[in-house]
């Protein structure tokens, strides 16, 4: 893991988070500047960059992103209402923490995206 690389600590116990789900493949946490009354980042214990280092071997792994994130928002009460998955690439994307995570945003109506 890089050293410097927040997210891998707090898999590993490093640092603190309010951990909802962990199993040997993902970790999901709640985001420490929440966007949203519900704003949980999904995670995948295996350090990867961003989606631009990401190979089809991560294929799978990313599905699970999702599908984990499904099944939060289901927990949290909110998939009826409807929910948000942000998944940042880059300084452009908004991305400021290099190891992919998939954000879980809801609890509010989102602004719709433009231009
Ligand atoms: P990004 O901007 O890279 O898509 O998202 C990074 C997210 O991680 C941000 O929403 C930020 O608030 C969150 N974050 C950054 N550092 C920490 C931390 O140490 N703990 C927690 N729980 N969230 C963090
Ligand atoms: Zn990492």
């Amino acid at each position: 893991m890089p050293d410097d690389c927040i997210f891998c600590k707090i898999i590993a116990g490093q640092a603190d988070a309010d951990i909802v789900f962990r199993d040997d493949q993902i970790t999901a946490f709640w985001d420490h500047r929440p966007a949203a009354p519900v704003h949980i980042l999904v995670v995948p214990n295996k350090h990867i960059d961003s989606v631009n280092e990401a190979d089809l071997q991560d294929a799978e792994l990313l599905g699970k992103l999702i599908l984990k994130a499904r099944d939060l928002a289901k927990e949290q009460g909110v998939d009826e209402r409807g929910y948000r998955l942000v998944l940042n690439v880059g300084p452009d994307g908004g991305q400021t923490v290099f190891h992919i995570h998939l954000h879980l945003i809801a609890g509010r109506r989102l602004p719709v995206f433009r231009e």
